[in-house]
Parts: C-alpha cells; sequence; structure tokens
C-alpha cells in the first residue's frame, strides 16, 4: 500500500477548541461565568441535542445567559471557551424544546454538521451521560457532587476524585493479499441494520496493549491471525463512552472461522465489489465512523 497522507480529523473531534482546564479548578472564576450573560448554552434533553428546525446543515441551538428564563444552575457543565466566550451545556431532563427547534441524537445529524460543531456536541454528550452514571461513588456507595465544572466528582464520605472514563476500543480494517489481489475483511454484527458490513471492532481489557487487543478480538471474531498491525488514526465515540483507535493490520491467510454468538457474517471484498455506491453488494457503515473511514480510505489506494 502506498503511503497514506494524514487523515482528516474525524466526525467528532473537535480541533480548535479551548478546554481550559486550568481556568476550570477556580470556582469562583466559574460562578461569574456562569452569571455572564454573554455565556454560551447548549440545551440538551435526555442525552439529545437541540437544533434548530430549518437549519440546512443541521445547527444546534445555543443560547446566551441572557437569552435563559432561569439561572444557570450549577450542574451546568463546563466545556470550555471560544474567542474569550465560555460554554456550558445543560440537561434539562425531560424539558420541552424551544419554539422552532427539537431535540434529535447527534448521530442522526452528526455528519452533516461542521465538524467542530459536532464535536463539541459530542463532548457534551460523552460530559453529561458520565454525570448520570457516577452519581455514587465506585468506593463506598455514598453520593459524589461535581467539581471544576463537572470534570470530576468528589465523594465527600471518603474524599475519592472520580473522572470521566473514556473506554478504548480498537477498530481494524484487515486485508489480504491472495490470488485474486487484496481484498479487505468485513463483518455484521446481528445489531447492525440489513445488510450493513463493516470493520471488526473490541474493547480494550485490562493488562493489555493495543495491538495485543487487534490480534485478540480479530481471532476470537474470525478465527484468523494478523500481523503488520499499524495504527491509523482515533475517533471519539461518546456513544456512550468509547475511543475508536483505528488500525490496518494483513491476515495470515483468508480462511474464516465465524463465532456466530458474535457476527452475523464476515466476508472477504475486493476494492472492485465495493468501489461504486450503487453496485455494492453490501451496505457500508454510516459516514460519520472511522469505520467508514478506513474503508473509504483503503478503497481509493491502491495494493
Ligand atoms: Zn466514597
Amino acid at each position: 500500500m502506498r503511503r497514506l497522507s494524514n487523515p482528516p480529523p474525524h466526525v467528532y473531534a473537535n480541533r480548535a477548541f479551548d478546554r481550559a482546564a486550568k481556568a476550570r479548578t477556580d470556582a469562583a472564576w466559574l460562578a461569574e461565568e456562569r452569571q455572564r450573560p454573554t455565556t454560551r448554552v447548549l440545551l440538551m434533553s435526555g442525552l439529545r441535542v437541540m437544533v434548530l428546525d430549518d437549519a440546512d446543515p443541521p445547527c444546534a441551538l445555543w443560547l446566551t445567559v441572557s437569552e435563559l428564563d432561569r439561572p444557570l444552575s450549577d450542574d451546568a457543565l463546563f466545556l470550555g471557551r471560544e474567542h474569550g466566550v465560555s460554554a456550558f451545556a445543560l440537561d434539562l431532563g425531560q424539558d420541552q424544546p424551544r419554539p422552532g427547534a427539537r431535540f434529535v441524537e447527534l448521530r442522526t445529524v452528526g455528519s452533516l454538521m461542521p465538524a467542530d460543531e459536532a464535536g463539541l456536541l459530542a463532548y457534551s454528550r460523552g460530559l453529561i451521560f458520565w454525570h448520570q452514571r457516577h452519581r455514587f461513588c465506585g468506593a463506598c456507595g455514598h453520593p459524589t457532587r461535581p467539581e471544576q465544572g463537572g470534570h470530576v466528582r468528589r465523594c465527600h464520605h471518603c474524599n475519592s476524585l472520580h473522572f470521566p472514563r473514556s473506554d478504548p476500543a480498537v477498530i481494524v480494517l484487515i486485508t489480504h493479499h491472495g490470488p485474486r489481489g487484496e481484498r479487505c475483511l468485513l463483518g455484521r454484527s446481528p445489531r447492525f441494520i440489513p445488510n450493513m458490513y463493516s470493520t471488526l471492532a473490541g474493547f480494550v481489557e485490562p493488562g493489555e496493549s493495543l495491538e495485543e487487543t487487534v490480534q485478540r478480538e480479530v481471532h476470537e471474531e474470525a478465527g484468523i491471525h494478523v500481523h503488520d498491525i499499524t495504527y491509523r488514526s482515533s475517533q471519539p465515540w461518546p456513544f456512550p463512552a468509547s475511543l475508536m483507535l483505528g488500525f490496518h493490520a494483513r491476515a495470515q491467510d483468508d480462511h474464516l472461522m465465524i463465532d456466530r454468538n458474535e457476527l452475523e457474517d464476515a466476508a472477504w471484498f475486493t476494492r472492485d465489489e465495493l468501489l461504486d455506491p450503487s453496485r455494492r453488494p453490501i451496505r457500508l457503515p454510516n459516514p460519520d465512523s472511522i469505520a467508514r473511514h478506513l474503508i473509504e480510505e483503503w478503497l481509493v489506494n491502491d495494493a
């Protein structure tokens, strides 16, 4: 394979946003920012984001503190700063959307949005989810309280600190060079929509390197051994809490032994089979995913 250029930032990877990690440790400064009329607030409901009804491309509805009908509460999460203005996210629970707006799942609009916007919404979603699932201390079971604008939770019973977490998962484009040229391996989970095939993926286990996870997952799911494992790029995937680490790997042989508990099917595909969208025998993963990127990148690179 010829040398690949740098991958573009993936959807949901926000590359131009200041998280202001030092500033958020100052509780008095955060309190001021919560009251500042120009501070921006992203409203969410049950992890869904509020977007404008008629915007094309889709666009989240941000309000300023002065436009809110109530003070910005202490549980609003500090996201960071952009152009000197602080931004917070607030989950309203089951509240009603504003007129002219609606709540939607981020994945239904993410790939259509400007990259920076989608990244900021994904960050908000991931942080809100973490708070929802870490209300109690994992060490002693007592309630925890957010600090630092929501970037840590403290247990005041045993003084443990709990930090937002992302679960690393590998995702790998496997190729094999045989008599029919180079082919890539794609599989489908029973959870996928009909006829969709994707790259193989799995979570990293404790004590495991990323390369070991690639080897283990591929062998467990498809019964093949891989080598030449190379890292490609990563994508935050807060649906709900993953970090996808994209790899390439080569299969030692193309004989599959599929674990039907993990995969409904897996098969090898040539570039010719997948290149033309109108003639593809399968459906590729959604355009917002690193899986789709790994496949598309392989399709346009000659072996
Ligand atoms: Zn505790």
